[in-house]
Formats: C-alpha cells, sequence, structure tokens
C-alpha cells in the first residue's frame, strides 16, 4: 500500500520544464530500484494524454497501463521544485509525486492528498517548505472537516442510563469511521460538561480517526449528576475542527434554544441548528462504476469537467460507502472518494437542473469518463452468494442418479424445498412518499403475520427466539426513521428499504462483536423477505412434511438453525465435506449431500428426492424399486446403528484383538455429557476456539479453568486431548484484530499467532494446569509446522508446570502441515503424541482450500498423498513407543476407518454421534487384514482407488 514517508522526498529540485521534471522524476525511480529504465517514455505518454496536474502546485506523474510492466515495486518519489515548473496553461507545480504503480494502489494515495487539496494556498506552503518533515506534514496534516451528519445523529434511541447514551453515541462515531473500537470506554472516563437546557458535552481525542459529532437523545426522560439529561454531544476530537460549530451551539445557547435541540423530532432540524451536512432533497440518480481502474486522476477529471458545465450544484457519493456525498465539480473532492470498480455511484442535483445533469453524467460514466470500459457482469454475479444459473442448465431429469459429495451419511427421502436467493428487479424511484411508504406498511405487516406463523409453529426454543429477534428488527424505530428519510427523498420503497438493511448490516459486521456481526445475517434475511413481499415475490412455503433442503451452499449457523424434525435432508450445489457446515450437520445427524451442482437448483420444488448421504448420491424422483431398496436400507442402517448404539459403551477391538481407541471432538464443555453417553473412551479434541468464540471478550483465567474443569469432571477419569487456540486466518476472533490477510490460510494463524500473544496463551495453559488436578491432560498445539515451534511451545507449557505441578500430563502436536508429518522422525523424539487433523493436512497436501465452493470435493482425505504423510507419521511415533491419533473428519467415514487402523493409527476422535458406529466398524475388521489394505492403499494414484480396495474388503 502506497503511504507518504519522508525518505521518498528530495527536497530543492530544480527543472526548467515539465519534461525536465520528468525526466528526473523517472531517473529518481529508475535509481530506487522501483521502475525499469524506459518508464520515462510512460510518464510521458501519460502527460500527452492529459496533464496530471492536481491543483494546490501539486502535480502526480504516472506510467500507463502499457508501462505497468516496467513496475518493479509499487511506491512513490516526491520532488519539490521551490521554483516552480510550469505544467502547461500557466500551472505551477511545486512538488511532483512520482508514481510507480502496478495497478490502482495510487487511489489510495490521491486519497491520502485530497485533505491537502482542499486547503487553500498549500502550493505556497509546499514550495516554501524547508525540509522534508515540514512537507510531509503539509500533505498530512492539514486540517480536517467536522463530520456532522444525518447518520450521526439519533433521537430517541433507547438508552436506560448515561453509560448506555454515551455508548449510542460512541457507536454513531465509530460506524462514521470517526474513532477506532475502544472510544466508548474513553469517553466512560471523561468529565460529562453540562451544558444547560439538558444538554450535556463529553469529548475526547483519543483512537480518534477523524474529527466528528454525534449528537444522541434519550427515549425517554433521564436525570444525570442529579440534573435533566435531554440530549447528548460526543466528540472525536481532532485540532481545531469542531471550533466553528462549538461557537454556534454557544450562540444557541446564550440565545436560550438549548431545549430545540433535546426536543429534536428530526435530524433535519438539529443539523439545521447546529450547521451540519443537510441531506440533500434533490433528485438522484445511481450508476455502477465499470472503469477497470476505479475512479482515477483521468475518469475524475472528465467528471469533474461534465458537472462543472451545469450551473448548480451536484454531489456524489459511493453507495453504501462511509463517506459522506462530495461535489462532482471538485477533482480532488472525486478522487477522495476513492471509488472502485462495481461500486455504485449516486448523483444528487439540484432540482433546476438535475433534469439535464442526472441524464449526462449518468450516460457519461456508462461510457467509461473517456477510457475503455469492460461492462460488469451481471448482478447475480456481483453479489456474492446469489446463485447465477446459466440459461443452458436444466434441472435433472426424473429418474436420475447425481454424483455429489457425502457430507453427512443416512438416507433421505423427501420432497425438495428450494431456498435460493432471488433476484429482484426494482425501480429506484418511487411515485410519491406517501405511496411508498403504504406500500411499504403493507408488506412489512405481511411479514410480521408470516414471522408470527412461524413462531407458533416452531418447536425450537432456540428458533423461536431467532424468529422473535426478527419481529423486533422489524419494529425498529431506527430503521423505520432511516427509510422514511429517503422515501421523502423520492426513492421507492424497495430502494429505500434495501439501502437501509444493507447499511445497517454492514455496521453491524464492522463492529467486531461476534454477536452484532451475526445480527447482520438476521438483517439481511428479514431485508429480503420484506422486499419480496414488495415485489410480488412469493418465496415457495415449507412443505408440510420432512423435507428436503436444496440451497446453494449453506453455511455453519444455516444448519445449526434447522429444525432437524422437518428436514430429513440437505442438499446443496456447492460446498465441500469438511466445510464447517458439513460439520455441523454430521453434529445433527442431518444426511447431506453437497458440491451436486448448480443444476439441482433447478429442481421444482416438491420434487421427490432420494439422497444418499453416504455414497454421495442423489436419485431424483426416485421409481418405486429405488425407493424401496433405500428404504431398506435405510431400515437395515438404523438396525445397524441400533445395534451399534447398544454396544456403544464396549471397547472397538479387532476381530483378531486389536484395540483402537475411539474418542469424541467437543467444542464446548456442554457437550462432554454426550460424548461420554454416546460411550467415548476420552475427549480426543477440545476445539478450544469455540469456547472464546462464545464469549464477547477474552475469557480470563479462571473462566477458562471453570471450562476445562467442567470438561474433566465430566470426563470422570477418562483422558482430555485439548488443542490450545487456534485462530487467525479463516477463523478470526472478532474481538482479536487480526491484520486482513492475502491468503489467511497460509497466514498468521494456530500456533503461529498465539506464540506472537504469549501472554494469552500463557493464561490458557495455566487455566489447563490448573483445571488438571492430576486427571490425564493431554495439550497439543495446532497448526504446529517447524520444530522450533513446537519446542517454543513446549518450553513455554514446562515453565509454566514447574508452578502448577500436573502429574499426568503429555504434550504433543497436532499434524496438520505437511512439513510437520515430513518432520515427524525428528519430532517424535520429543513429542509424546500425535493427532492428525485429517482437514488441514488434505488441505495443505493437495493445495485445495478446505471450503472452496466447487474445488473442496477434491480433497479428498483418502487421496493416496495424504495417507502417505499419515504412515509417515505413526511409523516414526511407533519406533519411539508414542501415540497417534486422527481427530479430523475423515475419522469418521466408515470408508476411511479401515485404511487408518491399518496405517496403525491408535486412536479416532470423531463427533459423538459417530462413535457407536465407528466402533462397529472396528470390530467387524481384522487387523492383519487391515495391514495389507494399508499397504496396498499407500501403492495406488487416487483416492478412488483407495476407495474400491476398501469397498472390496
Ligand atoms: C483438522 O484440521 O483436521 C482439525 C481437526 O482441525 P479443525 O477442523 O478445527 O481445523
Ligand atoms: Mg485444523
Amino acid at each position: 500500500m502506497l503511504e507518504l514517508t519522508i525518505e521518498q522526498i528530495s527536497m530543492g529540485q530544480t527543472a526548467v520544464d515539465k519534461s525536465a521534471a520528468l525526466q528526473l522524476l523517472a531517473d529518481k525511480l529508475v535509481a530506487d530500484g522501483l521502475v525499469a529504465e524506459g518508464y520515462l517514455s510512460g510518464l510521458q505518454a501519460r502527460e500527452a494524454q492529459g496533464s496530471t496536474f492536481l491543483g494546490q502546485g501539486i502535480a502526480i506523474p504516472h506510467g500507463t497501463p502499457e508501462t505497468r510492466e516496467l513496475v518493479f515495486t509499487t511506491g512513490v518519489r516526491l520532488l519539490q521544485f521551490p521554483e516552480g515548473v510550469d505544467w502547461g496553461d500557466g500551472q505551477m507545480v511545486y512538488l511532483a509525486i512520482g508514481i510507480a504503480a502496478k495497478s490502482d494502489e495510487h487511489l489510495r494515495l490521491l486519497q491520502l492528498l485530497t485533505r491537502a487539496l482542499g486547503e487553500t494556498d498549500l502550493g505556497e506552503a509546499l514550495r516554501r517548505a524547508s525540509s522534508a518533515e515540514a512537507l510531509l506534514k503539509l500533505l498530512q496534516g492539514a486540517p480536517q472537516e467536522l463530520a456532522l451528519d444525518a447518520q450521526m445523529i439519533g433521537l430517541g434511541v433507547s438508552a436506560d442510563d448515561f453509560e448506555e447514551l454515551v455508548w449510542r453515541g460512541a457507536r454513531l462515531l465509530r460506524q462514521a469511521d470517526c474513532v477506532s473500537n475502544g472510544f466508548a470506554a474513553v469517553l466512560q472516563q471523561v468529565d460529562a460538561l453540562p451544558l444547560g437546557d439538558g444538554l450535556w458535552w463529553l469529548h475526547s481525542e483519543q483512537t480518534v480517526k477523524r474529527p466528528g459529532l454525534a449528537f444522541v437523545t434519550p427515549d425517554k426522560p433521564m436525570r444525570y449528576l442529579g440534573q435533566p439529561l435531554s440530549g447528548l454531544f460526543c466528540l472525536a476530537s481532532l485540532g481545531e475542527a469542531h471550533q466553528a460549530l462549538l461557537e454556534r451551539l454557544c450562540a444557541l445557547l446564550i440565545a436560550g434554544r438549548g431545549h430545540e435541540l433535546g426536543s429534536a423530532t428530526s435530524r433535519r432540524a438539529v443539523l439545521e441548528v447546529l450547521g451540519g451536512e443537510l441531506p440533500a432533497d434533490w433528485p438522484s440518480a445511481r450508476i455502477p462504476l465499470a472503469n477497470a481502474h476505479g475512479l482515477h486522476a483521468r475518469p475524475a477529471k472528465v467528471l469533474a469537467q461534465l458537472a462543472k458545465s451545469f450551473e448548480g450544484e451536484i454531489r456524489v457519493r459511493i453507495v453504501d460507502g462511509q463517506d459522506s456525498a462530495v461535489s462532482a465539480k471538485s477533482l480532488s473532492k472525486l478522487l477522495s472518494l476513492g471509488a472502485r470498480r462495481g461500486q455504485v455511484l449516486e448523483f444528487v442535483a439540484e432540482p433546476n437542473i438535475a433534469n439535464d445533469a442526472l441524464p449526462a453524467l449518468l450516460a457519461a460514466v456508462e461510457a467509461g469518463l473517456g477510457e475503455e470500459v469492460e461492462p460488469l457482469p451481471a448482478l447475480a454475479e456481483a453479489v456474492p452468494g446469489v446463485a447465477e444459473i446459466a440459461t443452458v442448465l436444466t434441472a435433472p431429469a426424473a429418474g436420475s442418479l447425481v454424483q455429489a459429495i457425502a457430507a453427512s451419511p443416512g438416507i433421505a427421502i423427501g420432497p425438495a424445498h428450494i431456498q435460493v436467493l432471488q433476484t429482484f428487479d426494482y425501480p429506484l424511484r418511487g411515485e410519491s412518499s406517501v405511496v411508498e411508504r403504504e406500500r411499504l406498511q403493507k408488506a412489512l405487516s405481511e411479514v410480521r403475520k408470516d414471522i408470527e406463523g412461524l413462531i407458533t409453529r416452531s418447536q425450537s426454543k432456540a428458533i423461536r427466539e431467532i424468529f422473535i429477534t426478527h419481529q423486533e428488527m422489524l419494529d425498529d424505530p431506527e430503521l423505520t426513521d432511516e427509510v422514511d428519510s429517503r422515501l421523502k427523498q423520492g426513492e421507492s420503497a424497495e430502494a429505500a428499504w434495501m439501502s437501509v438493511i444493507e447499511a445497517a448490516a454492514r455496521q453491524q459486521e464492522s463492529l467486531q462483536d461476534a454477536l452484532l456481526a451475526e445480527r447482520a445475517a438476521d438483517l439481511r434475511d428479514i431485508g429480503r423477505r420484506v422486499l419480496a413481499q414488495l415485489c410480488g415475490v412469493e418465496t415457495p412455503a415449507e412443505p408440510d412434511q420432512p423435507y428436503v433442503l436444496v440451497m446453494d451452499e449453506v453455511g455453519p449457523s444455516d444448519v445449526a438453525r434447522l429444525d432437524p424434525a422437518r428436514v430429513a435432508g440437505i442438499l446443496t450445489a456447492r460446498g465441500g465435506a469438511t466445510a464447517h457446515s458439513a460439520i455441523v450437520a454430521r453434529a445433527l445427524g442431518i444426511p447431506a449431500l453437497v458440491g451436486a451442482g448448480e443444476a439441482v437448483l433447478l429442481l421444482a420444488p416438491g420434487t421427490e428426492l432420494l439422497i444418499d448421504g453416504q455414497r454421495g448420491r442423489l436419485h431424483v424422483s426416485p421409481d418405486a424399486d429405488a425407493l424401496q431398496r433405500a428404504t431398506q436400507e435405510r431400515d437395515s442402517r438404523e438396525q445397524r446403528l441400533l445395534a451399534a448404539s447398544a454396544q456403544r459403551h464396549e471397547l472397538a477391538v479387532t476381530q483378531d484383538g486389536h484395540a483402537v481407541e475411539v474418542f469424541a471432538n467437543i467444542g464446548e464443555s456442554k457437550g462432554v455429557a454426550t460424548a461420554v453417553e454416546q460411550g467415548a473412551e476420552g475427549i480426543g479434541l477440545l476445539r478450544t476456539e469455540l469456547i472464546f468464540m462464545a464469549h464477547s471478550q477474552v475469557p480470563d483465567e479462571a473462566t477458562q479453568e471453570a471450562e476445562y474443569r467442567r470438561v474433566l469432571d465430566g470426563l470422570a477419569g477418562r483422558p482430555l486431548v485439548v488443542r490450545t487456540l487456534d485462530v487467525g486466518g479463516d477463523k478470526p476472533l472478532p474481538y482479536w484484530p487480526i491484520e486482513k490477510e492475502e491468503n489467511p490460510f497460509l497466514g498468521v494463524r494456530g500456533i503461529r499467532l498465539t506464540l506472537q500473544r504469549p501472554q494469552i496463551m500463557e493464561s490458557q495453559l495455566r487455566a489447563l494446569l490448573r483445571s488438571a488436578d492430576n486427571r490425564p491432560l493431554r495439550i497439543m498445539f495446532p497448526m504446529v509446522g517447524s520444530v522450533a515451534e513446537w519446542r517454543a511451545a513446549r518450553d513455554m507449557t514446562e515453565r509454566l508446570r514447574l508452578e502448577i505441578p500436573v502429574a499426568d500430563l503429555q504434550l504433543g502436536i497436532m499434524i496438520e502441515v505437511p512439513s510437520a508429518a515430513l518432520l515427524a522422525p525428528v519430532l517424535a523424539r520429543e513429542v509424546d503424541f500425535f493427532s492428525v487433523g485429517t482437514n488441514d493436512l488434505t488441505q495443505y497436501t493437495l493445495a485445495i482450500d478446505r471450503g472452496h465452493p466447487t474445488l473442496s470435493a477434491q480433497a479428498d482425505g483418502l487421496h493416496p498423498a495424504v495417507l502417505q504423510l499419515i504412515d509417515i507419521t505413526v511409523r516414526a511415533a511407533h519406533a519411539h513407543g508414542k501415540w497417534v491419533g486422527v481427530c479430523g473428519e475423515l475419522a469418521a467415514d466408515p470408508l476411511a476407518v479401515p485404511v487408518l487402523v491399518g496405517l496403525g493409527v491408535d486412536e479416532l476422535s470423531v463427533s459423538a454421534r459417530s462413535i457407536p458406529e465407528v466402533k462397529a466398524r472396528v470390530r467387524e475388521l481384522s487387523m492383519d487384514r487391515l495391514k495389507t489394505l494399508a499397504a496396498e492403499a499407500l501403492s495406488v494414484g487416487s483416492p478412488d482407488e483407495v476407495r474400491a480396495l476398501v469397498e472390496a474388503l
């Protein structure tokens, strides 16, 4: 990313003209290794297309797309020309910022610069700057405007006390990106200042990113420190930005008009009084931006010039962006938007020019603003999660058999209930605010009725609670206020409703709070229900009998919400067997097939489906024979499971006397009771990150100790294998910000992360050691890829163990990274055990993302390459008298159990529900035969061949 630093600045340069200045810049960029020789031609060609003069004495020369290949590293170099260089048309440049960029990274730089560009006389100051530090300060330190718009005013917000009101104010500032997380806590420490008339004032500079003011009023009369409280100002203070507002406010209070704020019922009224940014009540129009590199200098210039040709104000913003609208006539302001391809621009124009200006602006943006543009993909492609169904696809015919990925065993028969996200087409502008409001009210009340029905019908308390939350959301006054003000601006009910819902959902997601982030999905859910009503699109009713749910892709929380009594089976177009949703389906015992292809989404609702979760097969409208065979098989499977269940507390011993331990995987202390009840001989994997995720902040040592104790208590002397915190990458903890990574699966996750935060790791280890009370405790570290990582984790544990002795402790590692498996002969000398995490080991060995929507079907743990790594691990461990477990999903696959046991794996750790079946499977086998099977499996080249060997057993 481009940032400005003093090292990039060369002061006191001279150039007789623009071409000499470009030559100087090119030399500098080449000398510093940013570009190859020849980049000068790119700089010149770009200037020939249009001057890069930005205003305020600054130019930003950069290359053309053709010279991008000459860029080695993205970067900038700044040359100060105190005597100035004529950049054409008499425009004097005192600072040339040469950009070497491979793509559109320079937009970020332009955003940075725009603050400075808004300042008057900056050119003169840049010319006179005597040091690189001073120059940088000028570029970065220009005062920012105070953010104050309708989004930052909350009237009649629900709050029970002063603290809650402060929290609401701070939240508005956070949502406007004025402050970082934690500003609410900062404000709680500050003494509030009574302004009179029931108004209070709080401010702080801590954690402020840009100056902003929020104003909130409570929904009921309130008092604070013995005085009335009718409104609270929360200022994120930075420099002098709030000065003008403060003066205005003082004048208002002196004039005795303070009460107008506390009793205001419209945000517009508050903004009028305070002088904030008024939402323009002007016609608007929207259009997506298609320019490949976004709204960079050249197209922005074309846009600004066109806007300037109209006599009246035109403003533009990014729909769903955080920034408020800017003048479309200002090049620097346009650049400050940082608009990218695919983002939707919304123009508003003064009513007297709107009829001419808006169509002209839309046409210009559509034509590419002087650039050739590739049309944007259709909405269905652009919106993630919306299934794009190609017209050539047809639904699988009656009687056909579709091979999919077996994700959760069992046979399910039932009518198809298709849940595909529909695309809705609706006008952006409405008839009149009265008509649109009425339509919306009607849709809301229909949806309310539907939800009431769902609440009454639902058997499960958890599901009822979800729908009750949905009802509350529908009635949320903040949402309806916001929608109302959009309706007044002429938007259609659909457009107003959806933009408010989407903005609210995004705000929730940005709050770094797991629970609030989950609400985003609920908001979108409810948003779509209302939209469907408004557009008159019928959502298919749930069949009365248990059905097969057909979806594009299903998230773990979708599965967790399902009522197993109503959903007989799950069929998805995309997804893989080790995706977390498949894990949840298995835990709930719902047969599931994933990755069946998009054609299944075209099945007619109600089509009879038969899914075989064992073999991964889908039968569409099966004939009577197929149904009968499947029913028989289902019944006999049920019989088998019943028999297995009757023996679930007995050991799993092969026919020739080889015992295999069968343990359980759990993610919360509550799970231990079911595990033991299902016959677990111990817990083979406690996923402690799930315990951390269930809290809204890092659970302290005592809380963790209590949780681990509960598991050990429940195990009554059976061993517990705990995995230390495995977060990072794709599993971030909401309250633990981790830098965004290009490739999170290959980034800072598992042990890499916890070793970087030793205090959290130490506190977890202490809690674990304390909870042990000499009961059998095994601790393992996730994602270990090197001997050094293992030793660092072991040394930390051993050091703590001196403080907190534990008699029966073993330390081991998970084998999830191929390097760890290959190093097993070295590691086996030092560890007490290995536990193979086949989910990750498979994804890293085969280089296939375990959740990849289309490839994960091939991420098959029975791939001989994965089996080779397990073989190396087991051999190494046994050579040193250590044991090996498998705790990935493969351990529960009835076809994999014979291979794993044949390879010599000592323990299989599976979800509680699978224990009886896995034990029964082991009892059917003979170790002698399995050893041969394993050797054969290691000698073939594909997972299919391995499966064939097992089937032939
Ligand atoms: C694994 O990778 O196999 C494993 C058990 O860990 P998780 O699925 O939690 O990543
Ligand atoms: Mg893993």
